[in-house]
């Protein structure tokens, strides 16, 4: 029996400038890629959701890619902590390799299947493949991790040099790969998933003029200004390194918005209690509203407020929300109706097609005022204004929300002036400012 090396895709969909699929393959020979379906997950999930789609198309393509190659993907469907270290066992395998994920319930996973391969003499290796800088590659002197995007921004630039950006030539040992038998890929019905459409994907390519035009574009949403590549960056189908190249030839901004990336991935990494609790622990005492018809109107875009209104639709009916709205409806939430940024968190999970723990926590965090370099609690988005600066001609809220401007099209649930006044007050009893 040949001895196999297992190479384990997770975030990294994709076989050019895979970080650690290349070190698999230069080590040395018989690398046997595998991709597992994860129970733990898909059986949480709805039947139609979409993301798991996204990855089965993609690991269609990723196997026909292998096949290419001469070489086949082994696809499986179960518990990672329990099918690789059968695998190991099953096929006498010494070394595992993968990139590295930094959400707590990965690293949790990825801990477990260490010992087990441990006691099996074989070893498990990840590799930094998903952001351009990890965990403590870009700290403070003293060695603590940044809170402020800025310095931490600065010196994330003044540390990249080339050598971060090169790419892994994959290609040059690609005659490593196990040559062995193909599986066939189990088809979604299998996992209970049935009646899924398909769908097109935001596309897999660098936009290159969007980019260049980034800074002039981003924010209003009715234009196509943004670079769709968030699904992509998300499922690693797109080397960050690559998009990270271009970037920094072409536009500061768009460069700006990926060290944002790192940014989050970094805090959650070092934080991973600020996935359910406020980064300021000051915040969790707030004392937040339930009113579960207001939260249905928010969800499906009925508040009266046509900008949050079409960025829901927009969520609902896509799985993508432009980042302009995103804030906006995010805040509109949290100090508006006052509800727990963790609803809406998790809302949002369950919905956006790129979700990502670190960004999507991130982000809400952000809105409420409890996260690391949040806005001031006091900045309270005016959705009237955000339209009016936005969205002037009502471009983007008439594409999501038709009745706008007739009969049909509801009264605001909450009254802005009243609410501003509530939340400030709100929050104030919980900082204890005055
Ligand atoms: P572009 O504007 O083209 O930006 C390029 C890439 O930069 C994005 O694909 C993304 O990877 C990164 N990026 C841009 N803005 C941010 C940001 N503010 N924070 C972190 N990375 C950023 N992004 C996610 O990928 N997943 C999420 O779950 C997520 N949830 C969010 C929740 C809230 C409340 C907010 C305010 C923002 C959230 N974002 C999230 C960030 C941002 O909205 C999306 O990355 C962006 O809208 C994706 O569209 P795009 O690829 O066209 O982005």
């Amino acid at each position: 029996m040949k001895n196999l090396t297992l190479f384990w895709h997770r975030r990294d969909l994709r076989i050019h400038d895979n970080a650690g699929l290349f070190k698999a393959l230069k080590q040395g020979k018989n690398v046997q890629p595998v991709f597992i379906f994860d129970t733990n997950i898909l059986n949480k999930l709805p039947k139609n959701d979409q993301r798991v789609l996204f990855i089965y198309q993609t690991i269609k393509e990723l196997s026909a890619s292998y096949n290419k190659y001469g070489s086949s993907l082994w696809v499986f469907h179960g518990n990672p902590t329990q099918l690789i270290p059968e695998l190991v066992k099953r096929h006498g395998v010494e070394k595992v390799f993968c990139n590295r994920d930094y959400e707590p319930a990965a690293i949790q996973r990825d801990k477990f299947i260490h010992e087990a391969l441990q006691n099996l003499n074989c070893s498990f290796s990840g590799s930094k493949d998903q952001v351009i800088f990890e965990k403590d590659e870009v700290v403070k002197p003293d060695g603590n991790p940044y809170h402020v995007f800025t310095p931490y921004m600065r010196r994330w630039k003044e540390k990249l040099t080339d050598f971060y950006l090169k790419t892994y030539p994959v290609e040059n040992y690609i005659s490593n790969l196990n040559k062995g038998t193909e599986l066939s890929i189990p088809d979604l019905e299998a996992f209970g998933f049935s009646d899924i459409q398909t769908q097109a994907f935001p596309p897999l390519r660098i936009p290159k003029s969007i980019i260049r035009d980034y800074h002039n574009t981003r924010d209003i949403p009715s234009l196509d200004g943004t670079s769709r590549l968030s699904v992509h960056l998300r499922f690693g189908t797109i080397s960050i390194r690559e998009l990270a190249k271009t970037a920094r030839e072409t536009n500061e901004k768009y460069f700006n918005e990926l060290i944002w990336r790192d940014f989050y991935q970094m805090i959650l990494f070092w934080y991973p209690k600020s996935m359910n609790h406020a980064f300021k622990a000051e915040y969790d005492r707030i004392e937040w509203e339930f009113d579960e018809v207001q939260f249905l109107a928010w969800c499906e875009g009925r508040t009266g407020y046509p900008l949050v209104d079409a960025g829901m639709r927009e969520l609902n009916e896509t799985g993508h929300m432009h980042n302009r709205i995103r804030m906006v409806v995010a805040s509109f939430l949290c100090k508006h109706l006052l509800h727990d940024w963790r609803l809406g968190e998790r809302y949002f999970a369950e919905k956006l097609l790129d979700f990502d723990l670190a960004s999507n926590v991130g982000g809400w965090q952000w809105a409420a005022g409890s996260g690391v370099d949040a806005a001031p609690y006091f900045r309270i988005f005016n959705p009237t204004s955000q339209q009016e600066k936005f969205d002037p001609e009502f471009e983007y809220i008439k594409k999501w929300v038709p009745e706008f401007g007739t009969a049909d099209y509801p009264k605001p649930i909450v009254e802005h002036k009243w609410a501003r006044e509530r939340v400030l007050e709100r929050y104030k009893k919980a900082l204890n400012t005055n």
